[in-house]
C-alpha cells in the first residue's frame, strides 16, 4: 500500500489525514488559517492511544498557531502537524522522509518545523525531500536551528515583565518550572542567572538529573509541581495543565510558561482570572520559536530574531493593560486581539482583490 492523504473540512479547518504504512507513518496536518500567509506550525511526534485525541490536539494546536503568528506580527497563517509515534521499532529516517513527501503533496500550504518529539536533525531529513520545512541547523548569522532557546528567552523576558508590572524584581523570587526539556532547561538557566530560586519537576528522571548538573533546584513530584509554594508557575511540559483540578491548588500569583495550550478549556482562563492569578496567554509568551522559524523562512538574520523576541513583552503588556482596563481575563483579551488581527487582514485581502 502506498501513501494516502485524505482531506476533510471540519469547523472551518482543513484536516489532512496521511498514512504511509510502508514507513509506519500516520498522522494529521491541520490548516487553521491562510489569511496572513502559509499555515505554519511545528510537527509533533507523539504516541496517542486514541486517534480522536490526536486530532483534537492537532486542531487546537493549529488554532493556537494562527493566534500566535498573528499576535507576533508574522506573515504566517496557522497550522500544525502531528505524527503518531509508532509503538514498536521503526526506521526514523524513512518515516520523516515520507513525511517530507506528504508536505510536497500539500505544495506549501503548510510549513513544518521542529516541535515536541522532533529534532532539527529530523527536519534536515524532511528538508532533503521538500522545501516546506524550517527549523534547520543554521550557519553564521543566519536565522534557523533549534527554536527552543528563542522560546525560552521570550518566556524569560515575559516573566521579568510580569514581576516588574507588580513592582517586583526577579531576583529572590521562587519559580516553579514544569517540564525540563529543551525550553524548560534553558529557561531554568536564565532564571537561575537572574537570581530566582527554582522548584522543578519532570516525568523523566534523566531530564531532572541533566538540569541539576547545571543549576541548583528543589525537585518535586510532577503531580505536585503546580502546588509548590512559589511566586510564579511556568508550565513548560505538555498542554492542559491548567484545569479545574489544578487551578484551585495553585499557590503562584503568576503563570507564565512555554507550553502550548496550557488552558484545558477556555473556561480555565476565566478560573485563573477569578482567582486573581495573572496569566500570560501561552501563545503570546512562547512566540520566540516561531519568530525564529519565520526569520528562516523570510531570510532574516539572528539580530532580526533577537529584536523581535525582545518585543514579545510589549505585546504581553498590551494584552494585560487591556485586560485590566476592561476587567476581562488576559486569555479572552488575547483571543479577541488575535481574531481581530486576522479578520482585519482578511478584510483587507477582500478589498484588495474585490
Ligand atoms: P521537550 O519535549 O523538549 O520537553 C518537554 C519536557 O516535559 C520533557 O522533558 C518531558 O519529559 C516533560 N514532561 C512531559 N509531561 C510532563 C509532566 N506531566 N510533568 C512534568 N514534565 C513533563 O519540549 P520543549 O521543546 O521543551 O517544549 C515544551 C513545551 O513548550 C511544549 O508544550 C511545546 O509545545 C511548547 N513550545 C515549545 C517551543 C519550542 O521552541 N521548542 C515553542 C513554543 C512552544
Amino acid at each position: 500500500m502506498t501513501r494516502t492523504i485524505r482531506r476533510t473540512e471540519e469547523d472551518g479547518q482543513s484536516v489532512f489525514r496521511f498514512e504511509d504504512p510502508a514507513c509506519d507513518l500516520s498522522g494529521v496536518i491541520v490548516v487553521d488559517s491562510l489569511v496572513l500567509g502559509p499555515a505554519t506550525g511545528g510537527c509533533r511526534f507523539w504516541r496517542y492511544d486514541d486517534p480522536a485525541a490526536m486530532l483534537a490536539d492537532a486542531r487546537r494546536l493549529a488554532r493556537g498557531m494562527s493566534y500566535k503568528n498573528a499576535m507576533a506580527g508574522l506573515p504566517l497563517g496557522g497550522g500544525k502537524s502531528v505524527i503518531h509515534r509508532p509503538g514498536g521499532a521503526f526506521d526514523r529516517e524513512a518515516l520523516f522522509r515520507a513525511f517530507g513527501e506528504v508536505l510536497n503533496d500539500l505544495r506549501g500550504v503548510y510549513l513544518a518545523a521542529e516541535d515536541v518529539g522532533t529534532t532539527p536533525g529530523d527536519m534536515e531529513v524532511v528538508r532533503a525531500q521538500t522545501p516546506f520545512v524550517f527549523g534547520l541547523p543554521a550557519s553564521g548569522m543566519q536565522a534557523g536551528g533549534d527554536p527552543s532557546p528563542w522560546t525560552a528567552l521570550g518566556v524569560f523576558l515575559c516573566i521579568e515583565q510580569v514581576f516588574a508590572r507588580r513592582g517586583m524584581a526577579l531576583a529572590g523570587r521562587r519559580v516553579a518550572v514544569q517540564g525540563l526539556g529543551s525550553v524548560g532547561r534553558d529557561l531554568c538557566r536564565q532564571l537561575h542567572a537572574g537570581g530566582a530560586t527554582l522548584v522543578v519537576a519532570d516525568v523523566h528522571e534523566q531530564a531532572v538529573a541533566r538540569l541539576l548538573a547545571e543549576v541548583p533546584a528543589e525537585v518535586v513530584s510532577p503531580h505536585a509541581i503546580h502546588r509548590a509554594h512559589v511566586d510564579l508557575f511556568a508550565p513548560c511540559a505538555l498542554g492542559g495543565g491548567l484545569n479545574p483540578q489544578t487551578i484551585p491548588e495553585l499557590s503562584a500569583a503568576f503563570v507564565v510558561g512555554a507550553a502550548n495550550n496550557q488552558l484545558a478549556t477556555p473556561d480555565d482562563g476565566e478560573r485563573l482570572h477569578a482567582r486573581g492569578i495573572l496569566y500570560a496567554p501561552d501563545y503570546v509568551a512562547n512566540a520566540g520559536g516561531i519568530i525564529n522559524v519565520a526569520a528562516e523562512y523570510l531570510g532574516h538574520d539572528r539580530d532580526a530574531v533577537l529584536a523581535r523576541v525582545r518585543r514579545i513583552p510589549d505585546r504581553l503588556t498590551e494584552v494585560l493593560d487591556r485586560a485590566e482596563q476592561t476587567g476581562t481575563s488576559p486569555a479572552r483579551v488575547a483571543d479577541a486581539m488575535a481574531r481581530d488581527l486576522i479578520a482585519t487582514a482578511s478584510g483587507e485581502a477582500i478589498l484588495a482583490t474585490g
